[in-house]
């Protein structure tokens, strides 16, 4: 799922990368629109002269199938400003210009002959209602360039934004300065002019073809598209990726709680298994395996710890077992380590050594202390109730381990001081004092 998600991505990425490569090498490179005006296009072509602005020039237009011909006669007036034109129009059939924004270059095919070397002028007039009136062909801008003798060469090209808005057309028409600047976006006419400063005499212009060529796309319209693809698939991208993580990171967690969940399963079986290892199913104290710690523990330091070792033994216990049954036995067997455990303290440690013999393990307890608390012992197994109104009691070997004593040494000299005990009539408890065991009656 992820990888075919992944392999969508790189696709939809190369397909963009792909397409943005073509676009631009098409705007660069590709084919572009042509506006041309020539004989034989259906565009309206006027000849104008001064006479309309009270000059005396006359202007005459002829065509054939391959060129337009302007005889001018500029003649000395009034009027400062002499000139002749051609004119092609361009209003279609709902009035309206020719949009040229996208246009950017002209190429115009012509001969010029003037008395002395007078330049050629070329301009787009532009309608616009913020500035142009339809009854006043003068209110329409005038984007035009001078193309003087000096770099007049037939077929001159030109490019549109070196066109310029002529001060005078600005100052007459009071124009705002929003609106100074050339504008293509409803051309109404092309015109090819005598140009400044013409004096009289006869000029000819033989126009061949004037090509108008521009792009289908705009520049600025075309970038500004594919950044915002670009931007939309990058903010895509990145979205898709933090709800990637995210989505990651909620299975990370997951997984993490799973782990811990089973983690605490294992330690809770691990502990449920040290338990049946280490306490006896029948009473529930600790076994021989489950005391064994506290002899290691003490084993590892240098000095002696101070540990005292009760051992207990049921007196007559084979007799409650052939009267009573094994059943009351264990009975028995439970009650008294549940009487041992609730009459000892905390950091003593109980455990089924074996048969009806239990050990009591009394760490930082003096032989003194431990001989005192297995008397109590004794007497709260006298006096405690038994199933069956038995009588039961015990008989107890208490030790303290010596300088530099073997475990193994100090529990037999417990076992033994038990065995003393059991000797001595049984229901007592005796203490052993130092190897060879020096038996000190207590009861
Ligand atoms: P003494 O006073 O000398 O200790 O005599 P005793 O009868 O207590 O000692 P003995 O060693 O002769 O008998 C111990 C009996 O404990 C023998 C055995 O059948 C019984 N026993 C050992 N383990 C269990 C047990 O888990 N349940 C029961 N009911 N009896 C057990
Ligand atoms: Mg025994
Ligand atoms: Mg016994």
């Amino acid at each position: 799922m992820t990888i075919q998600h992944d392999i969508l991505k790189a696709r939809l990425l190369g397909l963009l990368i792909i397409i943005t490569f073509v676009a631009l090498a098409f705007q660069a490179y590709g084919p572009q629109k042509v506006l041309s005006l020539e004989p034989g296009t259906d565009y309206h072509v006027e000849v104008i002269d001064d006479r309309g602005n009270g000059g005396k020039s006359v202007a005459t237009l002829t065509q054939d199938a391959e060129k337009f011909i302007l005889n001018c006669d500029m003649i000395q007036s009034d009027y400062p400003w002499p000139y002749c034109e051609i004119s092609f129009i361009l209003i279609d059939d709902k009035g309206n210009g020719k949009d040229m924004s996208n246009y950017h270059q002209a190429t115009l095919w012509a001969k010029y002959s003037t008395p002395q070397h007078f330049g050629i002028r070329f301009q787009l007039i532009n309608f616009n209602p913020a500035y142009s009136t339809a009854d006043d062909p003068n209110t329409l801008k005038y984007n035009a360039i001078e193309l003087f003798d000096t770099h007049e060469r037939f077929p001159q090209i030109i490019q549109m934004h070196h066109m310029q808005v002529p001060t005078w057309w600005l100052s007459q028409g009071k124009i705002a300065p929003d609106y100074w600047g050339p504008e293509f976006n409803n051309v109404r006419g092309v015109q090819i002019s005598t140009g400044e400063g013409a004096k009289p005499g006869k000029y000819q212009m033989i126009i061949d073809r004037v090509e108008i060529s521009g792009k289908y796309i705009n520049d600025r319209t075309l970038y500004f598209g594919l950044l915002c693809i670009w931007t939309l698939l990058a903010a895509a991208f990145l979205i898709d990726t933090l709800l990637k993580t995210k989505k990651e990171l909620n299975t990370n967690l997951q997984r993490q709680k799973q782990l811990e969940a089973l983690n605490a399963l294992l330690n809770k079986e691990h502990r449920q298994l040290e338990d049946r290892l280490t306490r006896d199913p029948l009473t529930g104290v600790l076994n021989r395996d489950g005391l064994a710690p506290i002899f290691k523990q003490n084993w590892s330091t240098d000095s002696t710890p101070l540990l005292s070792l009760i051992f207990i033994d049921i007196d007559h216990f084979k007799k409650i077992n052939d009267t009573y049954g094994h059943n009351v036995g264990d009975q028995v067997l439970l009650a008294f380590a549940q009487t041992l455990s609730e009459n000892t303290r905390s950091q003593d440690l109980l455990a089924r050594w074996g048969g009806e013999e239990f050990v009591l393990a009394c760490p930082d307890t003096t032989l003194e202390k431990a001989s005192g608390l297995a008397e109590k012992l004794r007497r709260c197994i006298e006096e405690n109730e038994w199933p069956k109104a038995l009588q039961v009691t015990a008989s107890f070997g208490v030790a303290q381990m010596l300088q530099q004593e073997s475990p193994t040494d100090f529990i037999a000299r417990a076992d033994k001081a038990l065995y003393v005990a059991k000797a001595q009539g049984r229901n007592c408890v005796r203490v052993s004092n130092q190897p060879p065991a020096v038996l000190t009656a207590v009861k």
